[in-house]
């Protein structure tokens, strides 16, 4: 295994500002093989990437992570994915239930601390008992979308999960993304439909009015929107010498490197 740091990626962020989402995917898919998963919340912008994934026939693996406390319409969302596209999904489960949760710590997303722990177990760990399947994840986060994604690079070390993540639509606008789902008929969330500008579990998430900043329906009851998950480490700080360990062959393949022989 080899270390990566944030800073070995600087050069290839920059190449790929150039790039279009289907050219990271299909990047993506030569780079890592059956070892990146697309992570998807079955969100609007999840769901375009899905489905460029379909699209462009990448292979590449979809993976939810069923919190216990989502809505049905992001259920049916996941399984009118899998059925229509044919796109394998891996869902991970979290463990414990809600009910046992709450039975043994008391209601914790009602307090700042309590909501990081509770994502962190009803989220992140899930995610990590999934790791050893993977050394890239695919998101959906999009600069456009304001508060620390604003700044959000194309690709990132993830340290939690030991694995790259890899958001392709960082550049892509609302229009662009409304565009895309016009064009190419894209199945979305149709909580979108009923003012849901972005989607989690159904305890944290509520409807936005027109005139409120988008992220203003999550976690409403903290305020002031700028709550987040901690699911994508790009939301949080990170410095340059963040790092992952990765195998010597795939890191050499991302900075086009030739290896001659190997000892
Ligand atoms: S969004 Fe709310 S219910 Fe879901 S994991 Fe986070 S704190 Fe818990």
């Amino acid at each position: 295994m080899a270390r990566l740091t944030q800073a070995d990626l600087a050069d290839l962020n920059t190449t790929f500002e150039e790039r279009t989402p289907a050219e990271l995917l299909q990047w993506a898919k030569w780079i890592f093989g059956s070892r990146v998963y697309a992570l998807s919340a079955m969100q609007k912008s999840g769901n375009v990437v899905c489905h460029m994934i379909h699209a462009n026939k990448l292979d590449i693996g979809v993976l939810f992570v069923d919190t216990g406390v989502l809505f049905q319409e992001t259920l049916t969302t996941r399984d009118r994915l899998a059925s229509e596209s044919g796109l394998e999904v891996a869902t991970q489960i979290t463990k414990p239930t809600i009910e046992e949760q709450t039975r043994e710590m008391g209601v914790l997303y009602l307090d700042p601390d309590g909501q990081k722990k509770c994502c962190h177990m009803r989220k992140t760990e899930p995610l990590l008992d999934y790791a050893d399947n993977f050394d890239a994840l695919v998101g959906s986060l999009r600069r456009s979308d304001g508060g620390a994604r604003g700044r959000c690079p194309i690709l990132a070390v993830d340290p939690e999960t030991n694995s790259v993540r890899i958001n392709p639509l960082v550049n892509i606008d609302d229009d662009q993304l409304e565009a895309y789902i016009q064009e190419h008929n894209v199945f979305i969330n149709p909580l979108h439909e009923q003012g849901f500008s972005t989607i989690g579990c159904n305890r944290c998430t509520t409807p936005v009015l027109p005139n409120e900043p988008k992220r203003a329906g999550r976690w409403r009851h903290l305020g002031p929107w700028s709550v987040y998950c901690g699911i994508n480490p790009t939301d949080l700080a990170q410095d340059t010498e963040t790092a992952v360990d990765l195998p010597q062959s795939v890191i050499d393949k991302m900075f086009g490197r030739e290896t001659d022989f190997v000892i």
